[in-house]
């Protein structure tokens, strides 16, 4: 600890933002680098706590934070990096995307605004990038094993970094036609620039990691060619089955998931078509081609989670005229302090995001909690009578009432409402890993909520064959897959001996 006085002397410097009229008008990145000035008083404000929650509780990869807290405090900008890479293969990506729950159990956090962790994080990790420090590090020596790993997502990558460290050869398959999962094809372009991507994948193909794009394991390649022709394999194939509404009308034209929504989105961008784009492959439907712009269209976001946010921060550079997001769950605190009223643990307090601020900026967002979907009603198109897209929602209030040991939401009489939408966008979570083929071949169990039931070395119930990341935990976090990951593969190394 540099600087004793430092959390009393130093304000927090938050994350700073592009402004909302110049990042509207275009797909990059929202964030920018904070100076690396400010960044050695943030890094003096850490009071290296004889319990440093941040590293023990917050951070599920156990990142060593006050150590590199201290070391960015004194300029030591390479040692501190040295110390973030033991810990976490991919830092200018949770720097950039980690909901930071390092910072809600940071101890300055009891009562006044935590040190900017994930502000330093990412400053270290691109003074890295931006010194030449970050090159491929391929092992010394090869073991001669070979592992499969499905799915490119964080865990799949830190996966296959470490074992491809440790010497083993790695083929990553993707079914996608870009690797890195969730990373690549969800998260907009707007929190993520995908050249930050490249830049690893670069890295990772460097150092020998094999990709193998547009396979979808199971289907292109099957169960038993895995089993015979690999030593170990890793599914980390996240959680790909998205919740879906059962309400009459769900079947019309303009409803689409929204991780098909984003991707599209992304793909547009990707391949240098504008921001109406509009189609995704040849073989997508007409249905899909029409819709998956927002672009003139009234939106309602149904999700009122970060994926939702993403797709409010989408529809709102694609031209919507209007967004609403409804949730389902009561409205959060509106906590407007800095520091945590729930700390060392992560609050219930309601977050308004840079989408967020974007879509009101415009005047186009309306928000609404405590709301569920009764049904979709089809519009009369010109020169058509069929009604087979979606013009408006019918909505209904509830109240969460107790009933056993939790909440259940009840419909409120007569608070029935329509909202007109052309564009119904469903971000809802997702219920569990898909019940693939692949997965029934492989004779899997699975637990309790549907996904991949493993052991604590990370094996399922198949020898041999290991999970990690959302297939296992369903829908969570970057920073929990990165962990997943990186402990999966210190368990298939022990395993392969
Ligand atoms: C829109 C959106 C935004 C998000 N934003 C954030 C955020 O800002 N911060 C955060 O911390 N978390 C965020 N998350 C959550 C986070 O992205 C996930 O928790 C994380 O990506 C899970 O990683 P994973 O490696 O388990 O799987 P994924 O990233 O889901 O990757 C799984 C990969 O496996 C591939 N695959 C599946 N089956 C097969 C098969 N049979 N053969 C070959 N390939 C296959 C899929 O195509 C996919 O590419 C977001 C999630 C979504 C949906």
């Amino acid at each position: 600890m540099g600087d004793v006085r430092g959390f009393i002397k130093f304000e927090r410097s938050a994350s700073k933002y592009r402004p909302v009229e110049e990042r509207i008008g275009d797909y990059n990145e929202v964030n920018i680098t904070i100076p690396v000035e400010e960044l050695t008083e943030e890094g003096a404000r850490c009071m290296d706590c004889g319990t440093p929650f941040c590293h023990s509780l917050g951070c599920p990869l156990a990142n060593l934070i006050p150590e590199w807290n201290d070391l960015v405090f004194r300029g030591k900008w390479e040692e501190a990096w040295m110390r973030l890479e033991l810990t976490n293969n991919f830092p200018e990506i949770t720097g950039r995307l980690c909901p930071a729950p390092c910072e809600e159990s940071c101890t300055l956090s009891i009562n006044r605004a935590p040190v900017s962790i994930k502000q330093i994080e990412r400053a270290i990790i691109e003074k890295a990038f931006g010194e030449g420090w970050v090159i491929p590090r391929p092992p010394e020596t090869e073991t001669g094993r070979h592992i499969a790993i499905v799915g490119s997502g964080p865990s799949g990558l830190a996966a296959g970094q470490q074992l491809r460290r440790a010497g083993h050869r790695v083929t990553v398959f993707e079914k996608s036609d870009r690797p890195g999962g969730i990373l690549m094809y969800g998260i907009p372009n707007f929190k993520l620039e995908k050249d930050i991507l490249e830049r690893r994948l670069d890295q990772l193909r460097e150092e020998g990691v094999i990709f193998e794009t547009d396979v979808e394991v199971g289907v292109d390649i099957s169960a038993r060619y895995l089993k015979k022709k690999f030593d170990a394999v890793l599914l980390a194939m996240g959680a790909g089955e998205p919740r879906d509404l059962d309400v009459p009308g769900r079947d019309l034209e303009g409803i689409v998931f929204a991780l098909d929504y984003l991707s599209c989105a992304t793909k547009g961008i990707l391949e240098g078509k504008t921001s109406r784009y509009s189609g995704q492959e040849e073989q997508d439907s007409q249905r899909e081609k029409k819709f998956l712009s927002a672009e003139g269209k009234r939106v309602l976001v149904i999700g009122g989670g970060d994926t939702g946010s993403d797709c409010v921060g989408t529809a709102t550079r694609q031209g919507a005229t209007s967004v609403t997001q409804i949730e389902i769950l009561p409205k959060p605190m509106d906590w407007r302090e800095s520091y945590n009223p729930q700390w060392p643990y992560w609050p219930k307090k309601l977050r308004k995001s840079s989408s967020h601020e974007e879509a009101e900026r415009r005047g186009i967002l309306k928000q609404e909690w405590s709301v569920t979907v009764k049904e979709f009603r089809g519009k009369r198109e010109s020169g058509n009578n069929d009604m087979k897209t979606v013009g408006e929602a019918k909505l209904v209030r509830v109240e969460w009432k107790k009933s056993g040991n939790g909440y259940k939401p009840t419909e409120i009489p007569g608070s029935q409402f329509t909202i007109e939408s052309d564009l119904v966008i469903l971000a809802m979570g997702f219920l569990h890993v898909k019940h693939s083929k692949l997965l029934s071949e492989l004779g899997l169990e699975f637990n309790e909520r549907g996904n991949i039931k493993i052991d604590r070395h990370y094996m399922t119930s198949v020898p041999g064959i290991f999970a990690a990341g959302d297939s296992h935990t369903g829908a969570s976090l970057i920073v929990r897959a990165l962990n997943h990951g990186r402990r999966a593969a210190s368990s298939i190394d022990s395993f392969l001996g």
